[in-house]
């Protein structure tokens, strides 16, 4: 089912931790909400690279796995990572990032790991890894802060505990930048791949 997505700073959803843990991924209800985010993610522009789990869900997020869907070297309509855990190498790149969830803000400039190793289990509840370079390292860079409850906005992150104890605080970003787009224009050649 196409859901609505979750947008704005005061989105209590969005700014929520999601963690990790022992799920049944035959749980109809996990199921379910697999297909809500593949149905979701089809739906958007195709600029939209991938779209985290506390960006449609509406309920409490104890009951869900940390679960996002990101366009990749091998899936360019999208793939399903639950429990994602990752690391980061290779020094840092900077790019400027859009979202779904604040899709009024001028993308942000945003530094993150040139490289990224994920390990996550696939919507099978197999086991994956792999190690990619950008953009595809930034793409999921970006889709794991969501599930920590990280929000691109203004020019900091924000958890979501932070924001609820500054939100006074934050207000419009003044971002004068040129809206570049993110990501870059996916690669035509074989990203970094190990
Ligand atoms: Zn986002």
């Amino acid at each position: 089912m196409v859901k609505e997505i979750n947008k704005g700073i005061s989105h209590h959803v969005l700014l929520t931790s999601i963690e990790p843990g022992e799920f049944n991924y035959d749980s109809p209800d996990i199921k379910v909400w697999i297909e809500n985010l593949k149905d979701t993610f089809a739906t958007l522009p195709k600029d939209a690279v991938g779209l985290a789990i506390n960006q449609i869900y509406d309920d409490n997020l104890h009951s869900m796995p940390p679960m996002f869907i990101a366009r990749t070297p091998k899936s360019i309509d999208g793939e399903i990572f639950l429990n994602p855990r990752g690391l980061g190498t290779g020094g840092h790149v900077s790019n400027y990032e859009g979202c779904s969830s604040f899709p009024s803000n001028t993308p942000i400039k945003k530094s993150r790991h040139k490289n990224y190793t994920i390990l996550y289990l696939n919507e099978k509840g197999e086991e994956q890894s792999f190690k990619v370079g950008p953009p595809w390292s930034l793409i999921i860079q970006h889709e794991v802060d969501h599930l920590e409850g990280k929000v691109l906005y203004g020019s900091h992150n924000y958890t979501g505990t932070l924001c609820r104890k500054s939100r006074s605080k934050i207000t419009e970003p003044k971002n004068q930048q040129p809206p570049l787009g993110f990501p870059p224009p996916l690669l035509k050649e074989e990203p970094n791949t190990p």
